[in-house]
C-alpha cells in the first residue's frame, strides 16, 4: 500500500463568510489564538515610543522575578552593572588626561612623563570594569537558569489547579502552550534587563563626559545610532510575526515527530503503512516553516541593508562635524580625540542598547503571555476555601441540576435529580451524548452545576473544599490514563501520599493484577518503553492495573466507573463488572454504561436521555415498568443472544 500524497495546499472552506483552511490532518484547527493574544499582535505596529511606555513595565516584570528567584544574585547584578558604568567614566576621563598629556607642549619624555598617572587610570578602571563583568556574568550564569526554574514551576503548579472546564477551552490551551514560551525565555529576558540596564547606565556615564566636553556631542551619539536602531525594531518585529505565524505549524510537527517516534504509536504506524504518510505530512510542515523562514529572511536582509547605508552617512556627518568644530577653534584637539573614543564607545552602547530593547521588549510579549497565563490560571482555579471535607461523603444529592458547557446552545443536563447514599452501586445509563459523563462530573465536584446544585453530605458542591472531596473520589474512565510510570506508581498515582505497601499489594491481589509480580523489577517496573527495563503491559493488563488504582482508594470513597470496559464483549463486561462488584464492594460506585445488561447487580438506576432523568429505579422495578429501559434491554438481550448464537 503506497501512502496518500499528501495536499499541500490545504482546501479552503466557508465559515461563516470567511475562507478557513482546512489541514488534511488537522482539519480546521484555528491559527494561534486571537483574543488571548491580541495586545501581543500589536507587535507588528509598534513604534519606538510604544517601546519605551512598555518597556518599564516589562523591565520591572523581568526584575521582580529575578529578585523572587535570588535577592542576593539580583543586587549582585545591580551592583555589577552600577560599578560597570562608574569605572566606563573613569575610563573616558584617563584616556582624556592621556591625550591632553601627549598633545600638550614640551619635550617628548617630559608629556609621556605626565601621561602616566591618567594612563595607570585608565588601566585601572578597564580591569576593574572586567572583574565587575566577570562576576555579574557568573551570577547570571546561576541566576537565570533559577528564574526559569521560578516561572516554570510556577506555571505548572497553576495550570494543574485550575477547573477541569478550563482545559474544554482551546483557547486557554493554547494560552498555557505559548506561556511555556514565556516560561522559558523568561532567564533571556532576565539577561537583556541586565545588559539593558548595564548599556543605560554606560550611556549616561558616556552622554556626561560628552557633554562636559561639548555639548553639542551629546546630539551626535543618537544621530549615528537611530537607523540602526530603528532597524533592529523592525527586526524583531518582523521575527515575532513570523514566530506567531509558525506556532500553530510546530505544534502540529512536534504531534507528528511524536507519532514517528513513540513506542505507542509503532504498531500501528507499521500496520497501516502510516509511517510514511505521516512524514509526508511532517516534510510538508516543515517546507511550509522553511518558506516562513526564508520570507523573514529576505526582509531582514532588506532592512538591513537601508540600516546599514543609513547609518554609514550618519556617521560620516558626525565626523565631519567634529572636523568643523575643530577647524573653527570652537573645541581642542585632545577633547575631538576623546570625543571621537567617547562616540565610538558610545554609538557601540547605544546601537546594542536599541538593540536590548526590541530584545528585551519582545522577550517580555513572551514573558506577558507567561504573566497572563499565571493570572487566567489563578482565576479559574478551583478554590482552596470551603466547607471542609474531613470523610467520604454519606448522601450525594443532585437537585434539579442543569449544566451546559460554554460555547453551546443545548444544555447538557437540565432538571436532574439523583441521590445517592454510602455503599449504594448507582448506574448511570443511556445513549451516547445523553449526559451520563457530564452528570458523573458534576457530583464528583469536577464541573459545577450551572443550574440547581449538588451537595455533598447537605453542603452544595459551590460552598464546599474541592480539593478535599477529590481526595475521596477515583476515576476510572474509558480513556483510563496509561502513566509512563513503574505498576506501583500507577496504583498510587490517585493517593501517592499514602505508601502503605500492603494496600498496593492487596489492590493488585483483587484486581487481579498479579502479573505485575512476574515482571523483571516487580511492582518498581517501569510500564513504558521510552526507557531502558520498561515493559509494555497488554490492554487487558493495564486493565487489571486501572482497576487496581481504583480498588486502592479508602473505605467509603466514591469510585465513578465511566464505560471502562466499553472495549470488552458484553460477556466479558459482565464478568468485569462482577469483578468489580467485589473489589469495590466497600465503596460507593458510580457507574457508567450504555449496556443494559450490566446494571443488574446497581442498587439504583437512572436512564438518561438527551440530559434529563427519564426513568429510575431498581433493575427489577425499571423491569416491572416496562418502558424505554425494559424495552432496550430486551433489544440488547435479543442481539447478544443472537451473537451468541452466531458465535
Ligand atoms: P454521555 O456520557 O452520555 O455520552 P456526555 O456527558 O459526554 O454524554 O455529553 C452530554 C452532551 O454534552 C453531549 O451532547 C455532548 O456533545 C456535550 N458535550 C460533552 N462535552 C462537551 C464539551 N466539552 N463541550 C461542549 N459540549 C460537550
Amino acid at each position: 500500500m503506497t501512502a496518500a500524497t499528501p495536499t499541500a495546499a490545504s482546501l479552503p472552506a466557508q465559515t461563516g463568510g470567511q475562507a478557513q483552511e482546512i489541514d488534511e490532518l488537522f482539519g480546521a484547527a484555528g491559527d494561534y489564538s486571537r483574543e488571548w493574544s491580541v495586545h501581543d499582535r500589536a507587535l507588528g505596529t509598534t513604534d519606538l515610543r510604544t517601546i519605551a511606555t512598555r518597556l518599564p513595565r516589562q523591565m520591572w516584570a523581568c526584575l521582580k522575578i529575578s529578585w523572587r528567584a535570588s535577592r542576593r544574585g539580583t543586587l549582585i547584578l545591580a551592583a555589577c552593572e552600577l560599578f560597570g558604568a562608574v569605572f566606563s567614566v573613569f575610563g573616558l576621563l584617563a584616556v582624556n588626561g592621556v591625550l591632553r598629556a601627549l598633545l600638550a607642549g614640551g619635550a617628548t619624555p617630559e608629556r609621556i612623563r605626565s601621561a602616566i598617572p591618567a594612563v595607570i587610570l585608565a588601566g585601572t578602571a578597564a580591569g576593574a570594569n572586567r572583574v565587575a563583568k566577570a562576576v555579574s556574568l557568573g551570577t547570571q550564569t546561576w541566576l537565570e537558569p533559577a528564574v526559569q526554574a521560578l516561572a516554570q514551576d510556577e506555571l505548572f503548579a497553576l495550570t494543574n489547579e485550575v477547573e477541569l472546564l478550563a482545559y474544554e477551552d482551546g483557547e486557554f490551551r493554547t494560552l498555557v502552550d505559548t506561556a511555556q514560551y514565556g516560561a522559558s525565555w523568561v532567564s533571556n529576558a532576565v539577561d537583556r534587563l541586565v545588559d539593558l540596564t548595564g548599556g543605560i547606565l554606560s550611556l549616561v556615564a558616556v552622554g556626561g563626559v560628552l557633554a562636559v566636553l561639548h555639548p553639542i556631542l551629546l546630539v551626535l551619539l543618537p544621530l549615528i545610532v537611530l537607523p540602526s536602531g530603528y532597524a533592529a525594531l523592525k527586526r524583531s518585529q518582523h521575527m515575532y510575526r513570523s514566530r506567531l505565524k509558525t506556532l500553530t505549524l510546530a505544534r502540529q510537527q512536534r504531534q507528528l515527530s511524536w507519532l514517528l517516534t513513540s513506542a505507542d504509536a509503532a504498531e500501528e504506524i507499521r500496520v497501516h503503512d502510516a509511517g510514511s504518510f505521516v512524514l509526508q505530512h511532517y516534510r510538508r510542515l516543515t517546507q511550509r516553516m522553511d518558506i516562513e523562514k526564508r520570507r523573514l529572511g529576505r526582509t531582514q536582509m532588506r532592512s538591513n541593508i537601508a540600516a546599514g547605508a543609513a547609518t554609514g552617512t550618519a556617521t560620516a556627518s558626525a565626523y565631519l562635524l567634529l572636523g568643523l568644530l575643530l577647524a573653527h577653534g570652537t573645541i581642542a584637539l585632545a577633547a575631538v580625540g576623546t570625543a571621537a573614543y567617547a562616540l565610538r564607545t558610545g554609538t557601540s552602547h547605544l546601537s546594542a542598547l536599541v538593540s536590548y530593547m526590541n530584545q528585551l521588549y519582545e522577550l517580555g510579549l513572551y514573558v506577558s503571555d507567561w504573566e497572563r497565563a499565571c493570572v487566567e490560571a489563578r482565576k479559574l482555579a478551583i478554590p482552596h476555601h470551603g466547607a471542609p471535607v474531613t470523610a467520604a461523603p454519606q448522601r450525594i444529592e443532585a437537585v434539579d441540576v442543569a449544566f451546559t458547557y460554554s460555547g453551546s446552545d443545548t444544555p447538557a443536563l437540565s432538571g436532574v435529580n439523583v441521590t445517592i447514599t454510602a455503599g449504594q452501586t448507582i448506574a448511570l445509563v443511556g445513549h451516547n451524548g445523553s449526559g451520563k459523563t457530564t452528570l458523573a462530573r458534576i457530583l464528583a465536584g469536577l464541573y459545577l452545576p450551572t443550574g440547581g446544585h449538588v451537595a455533598w453530605d447537605g453542603i452544595a458542591t459551590t460552598d464546599i473544599n474541592r480539593r478535599g472531596m477529590f481526595s475521596h473520589v477515583g476515576l476510572l474512565s474509558q480513556g483510563f490514563y496509561c502513566w509512563p510510570f513503574t505498576a506501583t506508581a500507577n496504583i498510587r498515582i490517585g493517593r501517592h501520599g499514602s505508601g502503605d505497601p500492603d494496600a498496593v499489594s492487596a489492590a493488585i491481589r483483587d484486581a487481579g493484577a498479579d502479573f505485575v509480580h512476574d515482571l523483571p523489577f516487580g511492582g518498581d517496573t517501569l510500564l513504558c518503553r521510552d526507557y531502558t527495563n520498561g515493559v509494555k503491559p497488554s490492554g487487558g493488563q493495564w486493565q487489571t492495573i486501572a482497576l487496581a488504582r481504583s480498588g486502592y482508594f479508602r473505605d467509603g470513597d466514591v469510585v465513578i466507573l465511566d464505560e471502562p470496559t466499553a472495549a470488552l464483549d458484553p460477556a466479558a463486561e459482565i464478568a468485569a463488572y462482577e469483578k468489580v462488584g467485589t473489589l469495590l464492594a466497600d465503596k460507593t460506585v458510580l457507574f457508567i454504561t450504555h449496556r443494559l445488561a450490566s446494571v443488574r447487580t446497581a442498587d439504583y438506576i437512572y436512564v438518561l436521555d438527551h440530559g434529563r432523568v427519564v426513568e429510575q429505579g431498581s433493575f427489577e422495578q425499571l423491569m416491572a415498568a416496562d418502558a424505554g429501559f425494559a424495552e432496550l434491554f430486551r433489544l440488547q438481550k435479543a442481539q447478544f443472544e443472537l451473537g451468541e448464537q452466531v458465535a
